[in-house]
């Protein structure tokens, strides 16, 4: 695969980015497509190493090593080092659904466990996906492929992000007529409308549902199972049902002051700009501003990010994020050898772009928050911390212990709940009768999906709780092959 001394000639080199002080004046992407050469070179550096853990998407330390879709990532390096980029594109479509959407927004658990990064710089792997997927497209070689003959059986899907969709394009494809019932006005989940416009742009993700509707998956939006559908009509209408409904549930700030104005979940603002800004461009000033005020993110994770990058267009005067755990090493630790995710310090967009406009990064670590305080309109002014350390208690656990004397105060006209999901909304779950596990998912084994009630499977964020979107169209995948076997006997599927 590639070529057998690429990965001693070429340096690994990613897109060129757009910098962070020009990028936040707009909403759209900023990576710059590479040069067709300079990604055959990229793709030359996969070195045949004859076991490729990149694709293997394992379990190790609680973490996904490889890519979870098993995509046959050293077959396409090899093909786009030799040029042949219709055949690279075929061999990505036959585990991914929609590398147009994990090429840009997968953290690439596979390049954490490329042989090359043993003890160099592994290949750009998720570059390399996103370049075939994008070429795919600007070549017109991806066109609706209706499946030839139907089974006519019914499916209904819950739910319209990447699980869902992802089950609906493959059941689809086996020919059963499939409905996705979506309560947002877009479909998408949180492809639309919790990662924002700059990450991920919103028209690839309508191309990508433009073209499951070509296919004949029939879309109904403004539809809540459980409210404007109850349940139980989809289970006398349909043959099967898949729940993909996503784990909803922000996790909130039991403190005091939490009911003061201009204290949110980071998903009501990350929703409500990306809905203003495709509604209207912002004219619309349907979105919570973060202009021209100091933001507190309260959450280290992605979410967090994405509200630290919004907040920066809306050009809010200054932006904190706090993160209770330690600052990360630079470097893997012997804890955490390869193939294992690298758990090392991630200076994501959001962080750059704060740091170029303040003078460092955003992030404050071992943080942990008291009390918000507000004026006297009952807006949020302040927000009073502690420092914390992590020690061991009495049973050997790890918890947070305060430190004396490191009370600090922060001005805040806005602070962000970004501290991560509690789990799925029960709604549809309760009137299926649908048993949960104990971290209140949707209960059905992986690799079965199926739940205890007949007929009624699960997938996605609402099985596994809150994960990536590589994870989500897996389960999707996964589900629909279960999903066709109970209809049918057996699958074909991939
Ligand atoms: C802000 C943010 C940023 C993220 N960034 C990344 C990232 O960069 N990379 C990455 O890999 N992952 C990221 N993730 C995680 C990733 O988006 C999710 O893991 C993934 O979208 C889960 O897919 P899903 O299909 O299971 O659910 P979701 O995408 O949550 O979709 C569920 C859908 O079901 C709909 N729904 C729920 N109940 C009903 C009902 N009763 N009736 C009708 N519709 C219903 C919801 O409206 C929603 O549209 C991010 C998550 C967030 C919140
Ligand atoms: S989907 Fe993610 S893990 Fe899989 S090859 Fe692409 S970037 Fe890597």
């Amino acid at each position: 695969m590639g070529k057998p001394t690429g990965f001693i000639e070429y340096q690994r080199e990613t897109p060129v980015e757009a910098a962070p002080l020009m990028r936040i004046a707009h909403w759209k992407e900023f990576s710059v497509p590479m040069p067709e050469e300079k990604l055959q070179q990229q793709g030359a550096r996969c070195m045949d190493c004859g076991i490729p853990f990149c694709h293997t998407g394992r379990i190790i330390s609680g973490m996904a090593a490889g890519c979870p879709v098993h995509n046959l990532i050293p077959e396409w390096n090899d093909l786009v080092y030799r040029g042949q980029w219709r055949e690279a594109l075929d061999r990505l479509h036959k585990t991914n659904n929609f590398p147009e959407f994990t090429g840009r927004v997968c953290p690439a658990p596979c390049e954490g466990s490329c042989t090359v990064g043993l003890n160099g710089s592994p290949v750009t792997i998720k570059n390399i996906e996103k370049a075939i997927i994008d070429r795919g497209f600007g070549e017109g070689w991806v066109v609706p492929e209706p499946p030839e003959a139907r089974t006519g059986k019914k499916v209904a899907v819950v739910g319209s992000g990447p699980s869902g969709l992802a089950c609906a394009a493959q059941l689809n494809k086996a020919g059963h007529s499939v409905t996705v019932y979506e309560r947002a006005d877009r479909a998408g989940g949180l492809l639309m409308y919790g990662i924002p416009n700059m990450k991920l742009d919103k028209s690839y993700v309508q191309r990508r549902i433009d073209l499951l509707a070509a296919e004949g998956v029939n879309f109904v939006m403004g539809t809540e199972i459980g409210k404007d559908i109850p349940a139980s009509k989809l289970k006398e209408e349909f043959d099967a049902i898949v729940l993909c409904g996503g784990a909803t549930k922000g996790r909130d700030l039991p403190v005091e002051g939490r009911s003061l104005q201009g204290v949110h979940l980071a998903m009501e603002f990350l929703s409500k700009n990306t809905k203003s800004l495709l509604d209207s461009g912002h004219e619309d000033g349907a979105f919570i501003s973060a202009e021209g005020k100091d933001v507190i993110v309260i959450g280290g994770g992605d979410t967090g990010t994405d509200c630290v990058g919004t907040s920066i267009r809306h050009k809010c005067r200054s932006v904190t994020q706090f993160e209770i755990m330690p600052r990360p090493a630079e470097t893997r630790q012997p804890n955490n050898p390869w193939p294992e995710w690298p758990r090392v310090l991630k200076v994501d967009y959001g962080q750059e772009e704060a740091a170029a406009l303040q003078g460092e990064d955003p992030r404050r670590y071992l943080i942990s928050t008291k009390k918000l305080v507000g004026d006297e309109n009952g807006h949020v002014k302040e927000l009073h911390t502690v420092q914390i350390e992590w020690k061991r208690d009495d049973q050997g656990r790890f918890v947070p212990v305060e430190v004396p004397g490191s009370e600090q105060v922060y001005p805040a006209q806005l602070v962000l709940l970004a501290m991560g999901f509690m789990g799925p909304e029960h709604t549809v779950l309760d009137q299926l009768g649908v048993e949960k596990d104990e971290r209140t998912n949707a209960k059905a084994a992986y690799g079965k999906f199926s739940t205890n009630v007949e007929g009624v499977f699960a997938a996605g964020d609402m099985r596994r709780g809150q994960s990536l979107v590589v994870w989500a169209i897996n389960e999707g995948r996964e589900a629909a092959k279960e999903v066709d076997r109970y209809l049918m006997g057996s699958s074909n599927l991939p």
